[in-house]
């Protein structure tokens, strides 16, 4: 399958989960050239087909394609440019963890043991005007080793090796989001204890491979 129509497949994904709504979101991957394929401005990505995806330089210059670039091509370029290992990036406002990164981030707390070791981190990143650099201000403390950013007021940014990993990240979040919501309507959540993380780092590690990043801001 191309880039493109991989791009256009999970544009159409988001709006159907109804992690956006009308014009919202952007979403965009690395091409084997070091070019970026990005959704253009205006478009619902419920409506998304291959005129609609422009393709840019890592300064943000058009290289082929007619539309507008989307106003949030910067939090893409800016993830492009400082992670060698993100190749997809996806912006979104899906309802629970934007009702989270709007209201008190419940999500950075090591709650389910799958999200911990697939996920990591979920950071908080302050409120900044949208399409400004700004928003590239509020990420760079987290840059190094988050997979997902909580735009405070805003959204939500998704990075992965691929375009279905960037997926995943955000339908898992989106779904952990529903779940601490709900659990904080019956009276709170459950941490996993410091002894009991330690043991599935090291079960992560030995097991899969895995190396949790910064996974010490996870033990109190
Ligand atoms: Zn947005």
């Amino acid at each position: 399958m191309s880039l493109k129509k991989e791009l256009v497949e999970i544009c159409h994904k988001v709006y159907s989960k109804g992690f956006v709504a009308a014009y919202d979101g952007n979403l965009s991957l690395r091409t084997p050239d070091n070019t970026v394929l990005i959704t253009r401005s205006g478009v619902c990505k419920g409506d998304v087909n291959e005129k609609d995806i422009v393709e840019i330089d890592y300064d943000g210059n058009l290289i082929s394609g007619s539309a507008k670039i989307s106003t949030e091509n910067k939090i893409h370029l800016f993830l492009y440019q400082n992670r060698n290992d993100v190749n997809a990036v996806i912006h979104c406002h899906p309802v629970y963890t934007t009702a989270i990164a709007t209201s008190r981030n419940i999500l950075d707390q090591p709650v389910f043991p799958e999200v911990v070791l697939t996920i990591g981190r979920i950071p908080l990143c302050e409120y900044a005007t949208p399409s400004t650099d700004g928003l590239i201000e509020s990420m760079k403390p987290f840059v190094d080793f988050a997979s997902v950013f909580l735009l405070q007021n805003h959204g939500v940014v998704a990075a992965g090796k691929n375009i279905t990993q960037a997926y995943f990240f955000m339908e898992k979040l989106e779904h952990t989001a529903k779940i601490l919501i709900n659990a904080e309507l019956l009276g709170g959540t459950n941490k996993i204890p410091a002894e009991k993380l330690l043991e599935l780092y090291s079960i992560a590690e030995k097991t899969y491979g895995l190396q949790i990043r910064d996974a010490n801001k996870f033990i109190e």
